[in-house]
């Protein structure tokens, strides 16, 4: 497809929610489902999770993992949600409770993680640096998380963990291991939104991070990143990768 055709095309299904219409009737759905640019990798070996550190996906690889972290504009995180139900985007999110729109928007990501197409991961409840707490004060933000998760999306959002701001050291991975968190979860690539920048630079990042095997950062923070989706998506798919959440590479 002529690339500024395509590009458009995922414009105009993000925006309208077109793709979205019509799921009470199985033949639309059906049609929809052609439609849409990414589909559930198939034939996939789950790997035991491993104790330690996950930077990258395992083994030669062309999946791709990005996963959107914290959400503190809930406009964001809406758009995330509609670009995964319009495209079929496999997604791991890193959420902070705290942040309203993770409330808000439920009812459009409830579906996509009742599907498994997103993962539901924890990122504390309020975006602390762990390095810093008391294990009593650890374990609240950890918990106080997963209540809200479980509470909202029926999961506890183990066994992936990513310490917020990348913090973590030996006492800190020893006690998320026994909290259900064997592998604090990394990355290596990232979008380069945890500050406000301009959708360019986003793109930029995305060109040079989003290869095969990488577990890539964003996030639902600034609103920039919601003018680039079409370019995300054109990235993943001219590349012929898959992208994958974390639950589908790993056995949870
Ligand atoms: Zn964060």
């Amino acid at each position: 497809m002529d690339r500024r055709l395509f590009l458009t095309s995922v414009a105009a299904m993000v925006a309208t929610g077109l793709a979205a219409c019509g799921r009470d009737d199985p033949a639309i759905d059906d049609a929809v489902a052609d439609t849409r640019m990414f589909t559930a990798p198939q034939g996939l070996t789950k790997v035991a999770l491993p104790h330690g550190t996950l930077y990258r996906l395992p083994g030669k690889t062309n999946h791709i993992a990005l996963t959107v972290d914290d959400g503190t504009n809930a406009a964001v995180i809406e758009g995330y949600a509609k670009l995964c139900r319009d495209t079929g985007l496999r997604v791991t999110f890193f959420c902070n409770g705290v942040n309203r729109g993770w409330t808000e928007h439920a009812g459009l990501l409830r579906p996509l993680r009742d599907d498994n197409q997103i993962f539901l991961a924890n990122h504390t409840w309020s975006h602390a640096n762990l390095a810093r707490l008391s294990s009593r004060k650890l374990a609240d933000q950890v918990r106080r998380n997963e209540t809200f998760l479980k509470k909202t999306y029926g999961t506890l959002g183990r066994p992936f963990m990513r310490p917020p701001y990348g913090y973590t050291n030996r006492r800190v991975a020893a006690q998320l291991a026994d909290l259900g968190y064997p592998a604090v979860t990394m990355w290596l690539g990232s979008l380069g939104d945890s500050s406000n920048v301009k959708p360019a630079r986003i793109v930029e990042h995305a060109s040079e991070w989003m290869t095969a095997g990488r577990i890539v950062i964003g996030h639902a923070n600034h609103a920039a990143v919601t003018k680039v989706y079409g370019e995300l998506v054109e990235i993943i798919r001219s590349r012929a990768l898959v992208p994958v959440h974390l639950g589908d590479v790993y056995a949870v």
